[in-house]
């Protein structure tokens, strides 16, 4: 038997990768029996046809790290948040979004931020300071000028990674730019449905030449924010959930509450204002969601 990775799956048939080749695979009838469905970034292994080894059987599903839904893909290692930091303006509210969305999945996380040639230093810094006060890694690029390229690529190599980051900001680019034939050994399937009007489209893995995969889609865009709560959206800000518990009283929410840890490292620049507006704008959207 074979090792590999799904990398694609349209219609029963599974495209494992093993050793930079491609096998066209069916799942054995146990899966079904047993409720599993093989998905995209499942590492298995599969038994080839003795009468034409190009195709095969997927015989069995290693064990998953993790599941994301939309888009459905396992075992995946990160997310690299992309936005532009001119054309079009950062929106840093939307940047937590996926931030949150993100940090749900319990994936690591990097930003990137890109378009660096249109802005000044002082003005990348500022957002640099912002999100890596917060934790996180933060990368600058630049198509245009080659910057950070180098970094992006070590941070995607060997690794699975959701490219995720709203239109315009320069994700294919990007990816263009760590290696020019990426986009184009997909051919990026999309398929009429036999309704024939809306299109499907199949997620499918990218593979690097430096090793590791992206994800052929955009992550996380267009999903709800429905599983925060008053009580665990300090969660999905690790700089306001690592000083919570300073403050006085418990289940605080750092909105109005007299003692508040998290107050106070705002007011003493410790934590981004900014980040804490955000924190209040979602506080106030999960508040509402409570209501109805
Ligand atoms: P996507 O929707 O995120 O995939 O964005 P695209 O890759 O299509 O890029 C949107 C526009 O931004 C294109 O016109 C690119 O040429 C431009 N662009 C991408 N990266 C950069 C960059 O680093 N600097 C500048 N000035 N423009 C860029
Ligand atoms: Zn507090």
């Amino acid at each position: 038997m074979l090792e590999g990775k799904i990398v694609k799956g349209i219609g029963g048939f599974y495209y494992v990768k093993s050793d930079g080749e491609i096998y066209e695979c069916r799942a054995r009838g146990i899966f079904r029996k047993q409720d599993i469905v093989p998905m995209v970034g499942d590492d298995v292994k599969i038994r080839l046809n003795k009468e034409d080894e190009t195709t095969g059987y997927v015989e069995e599903i290693l064990e998953r790290r993790n599941e994301l839904f939309r888009p459905p893909v396992s075992n995946v290692d990160q997310a690299v948040i992309v936005f532009a930091l001119r054309s079009p303006d950062p929106n840093l509210w939307l940047l937590d979004k996926f931030l949150i969305l993100a940090e749900e999945q319990e994936i690591d996380i990097a930003i990137c931020f890109n378009k660096i040639d249109l802005v000044s230093d002082e003005e990348k810094l500022e957002y640099n300071r912002i999100y890596e006060n917060a934790g996180y890694r933060v990368l600058n690029t630049s198509t245009e000028t080659g910057e950070g390229i180098e970094c992006l690529r070590e941070v995607l190599s060997g690794k699975t990674t959701v490219f995720a980051g709203p239109s315009g900001v320069g994700k294919s680019t990007l990816l263009n730019t760590v290696q020019p034939d990426l986009k184009l050994q997909t051919g990026s399937v999309s398929e009429k449905t036999s309704r024939g009007k809306h299109t499907t489209r199949h997620v499918e893995l990218m593979s690097l030449e430096l090793g590791g995969y992206v994800l052929d889609t955009p992550g996380f865009s267009s999903l709800e924010l429905d599983f925060l709560t008053e009580e665990n959206l300090e969660v999905y800000f690790p700089e306001i959930y690592s000083k919570s518990e300073d403050c006085r009283f418990r289940g605080c929410r750092h909105n109005k509450e007299p003692g508040c840890a998290v107050k106070s490292a705002v007011e003493q620049g410790e934590i981004s204002e900014k980040r804490y507006e955000n924190y209040l704008l979602f506080l106030k959207d999960a508040m509402e969601r409570r209501k109805y």
